[in-house]
């Protein structure tokens, strides 16, 4: 299966955009606190979106991945770390790629083209003012899915 991420790393219009709340993140309920311009929070973040993979994904719920499979996104860190957590090297191991708002609505429209019954954005939390944008963009090119936070 052809890996998003891989192409993430040509992407020559990474834009970082810093949002004014993260100089003091309160974006969760974890309350942290963190200045993520010059540090990262509890959740590992600091302000620049990253994210790990980005394929179809057949194996959460039934209802979630269908038939043809979940568009997830697997974003880095996570404000919970759960001691079982399943992709602990992608939550709390540090493996990601920087990702501008841009290309994150790219992949969104990349993975409905490969037959996405969905949009999946997995431990996606503590990006949710980038998410938020890029999720304004694809409604406003007409994505036609659903967006989902598991
Ligand atoms: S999103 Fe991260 S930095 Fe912000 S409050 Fe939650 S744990 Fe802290």
């Amino acid at each position: 299966m052809k890996s998003i991420i891989k192409d993430i790393r040509k992407d020559r219009r990474m834009s970082f955009i810093m949002y004014e709340d993260y100089r003091k993140c309160m974006l969760c309920p974890r309350e942290c606190g963190a200045d993520r311009i010059n540090n990262i929070g509890y959740c590992g973040a600091s302000g620049e979106m990253y994210a790990a993979r980005a394929a179809l994904h057949f194996w959460e719920e039934p209802c979630i991945s269908g038939d043809r499979g979940s568009g997830a996104v697997f974003f880095s860190g996570c404000p919970l770390r759960c001691v079982y957590c399943q992709n602990y090297h992608i939550s709390a191991g540090g493996s990601g790629k920087a990702v501008s708002e841009q290309r994150l609505t790219e992949i969104f429209f990349e993975l409905k083209e490969q037959g996405a019954e969905n949009i999946n954005l997995d431990t996606g939390h503590q990006y949710l003012k980038q998410i938020k944008s890029s999720e304004a963009e694809t409604k406003r090119q007409n994505i036609g899915l659903n967006l989902l936070f598991t």
